[in-house]
């Protein structure tokens, strides 16, 4: 259960943590946090839950941003052209009966799991890359080490940006608004932002938190923040779960079995995906209420011959047409898809395997998102297949 009675700390066992320079900082800024303002109201997080509950099995959720948000991106310009920017690609799906959800991975998303928690350049061993919210992108100790103040910065941000995405009038025949998300990874930020609203307990940093697909562990502290909270949740799942494991996951966070409540983001890879199929079966067999949205970006990561790492858009167009294929061969509706993506004509993701990137078009702070054009291809290939 949430642990409010111990200042909201982040319980030790959780994975995908970091250090933090001073105890003493992060201490005041949980209990800062526990006095903040929402960034999304529990009426809000109700809304979007009755949203889902209520929509069409046809209806496509369309979850779109950065892997880790720029913080000098966090002013009104720069989100409008991100809102422009998912709002463009719902119009690519815009003949879909049922009708689109936009969601944004914005306004949040600011943590990062990382494989390998500690870096080492000419003999100097400093933490991983773990979002702005822990840290400077720069490498070395000095920038490195975990600032329990960023979390203030990133809160501020958060607001800035939440405020323009929420004033965002979408066309009519999407939902009307775009809605935020972004990974539920560090714990000393999301466990103090949880409100109590009519006996209920809500993840107020964000509409529709994530659990990533390295912090899913059916014991995690991650998943038992997600099961105490009433906000839509979503759950990465790869190649490593289980459809035993996914059925367990599936009652354990829904056991009333609620439509709107769980949605489960499948990311395989290109050449694994039919690995999908005994789950999405499994998850059929029992009666289990949950959407089920593609990310065909997260298992088609490759470094090119420059040593940078891409992703090639037949990859991730094969991913999210095999998903589709496996879904509709089951009887499962197809829910949506979760794609990296940025407004600005950056070069990360490439259209062949052997395509030289210009590296100051390389700007992302984590993994290589896709284009608005790119994005729109990858959509529109999608949606005809
Ligand atoms: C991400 O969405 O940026 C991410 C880390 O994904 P996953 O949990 O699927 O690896
Ligand atoms: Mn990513």
């Amino acid at each position: 259960m949430l642990n409010t009675n111990r200042a909201n700390a982040a319980p030790a066992s959780a994975d995908h943590q970091p250090v933090w320079e001073h105890d003493h900082d992060i201490e005041l800024l949980r209990g800062m946090l526990a006095n903040a303002a929402p960034l999304v109201s529990p009426e809000d997080i109700d809304a979007l839950r009755h949203t889902l509950r209520d929509a069409p099995q046809d209806s496509l959720v369309l979850q779109l941003g950065d892997c880790v948000e720029d913080l000098s991106e966090a002013t009104t310009e720069s989100t409008k052209r991100k809102t422009e920017a998912i709002s463009t690609l719902g119009t690519a799906l815009r003949h879909r009966p049922g009708g689109i959800l936009l969601l944004g991975r914005i306004a949040g998303q600011y943590a990062k799991p990382r494989s390998t928690p500690y870096e080492t350049v000419d003999g100097e061993t400093f933490m991983s890359f773990r979002g702005p919210i822990v840290h400077d992108v720069r490498r070395g100790s000095r920038h490195r080490a975990g600032n329990a103040h960023r979390i203030a910065t990133c809160h501020l941000a958060s607001q800035i940006t939440a405020r323009t995405v929420a004033s965002y009038d979408a066309a009519p025949f999407l939902t009307g608004r775009i809605w935020t998300s972004h990974e539920a990874l560090l714990l000393d930020y999301e466990i103090p932002m949880v409100r109590e609203s009519e006996g209920a307990h809500y993840a107020t940093s964000t509409a529709w938190p994530w659990i990533g697909n390295r912090t899913r562990a059916i014991a995690s502290p991650h998943i038992d923040f997600a099961e105490h909270v009433a906000n839509p949740i979503s759950v990465k799942v790869g190649p490593d779960l289980t459809p035993q494991d996914l059925v367990q996951l599936a009652k354990k966070m829904n056991p009333a079995n609620d439509p709107g409540r769980l949605t489960f983001i499948a990311r395989y890879g290109r050449s694994r995906i039919s690995e999908l199929v005994p789950l999405v079966r499994a998850s059929a067999a029992e009666g289990i209420s949950a959407r089920w949205l593609t990310d065909p970006m997260h298992g088609n990561t490759f470094t090119n011959h420059q040593g940078m790492k891409t992703r090639l858009i037949d990859d991730i167009v094969a991913e999210a047409v095999g998903f589709s294929k496996i879904l509709r061969a089951e009887g499962v509706p197809v829910g949506g898809i979760h794609l990296e993506t940025t407004p600005e004509p950056v070069q990360e993701c490439v259209w062949h395997r052997n395509e030289e990137i210009d590296p100051a078009r390389y700007t992302t702070g984590c993994d290589p998102r896709l284009t608005t054009p790119q994005a729109q291809q990858v959509l529109e290939r999608w949606e005809l297949a």
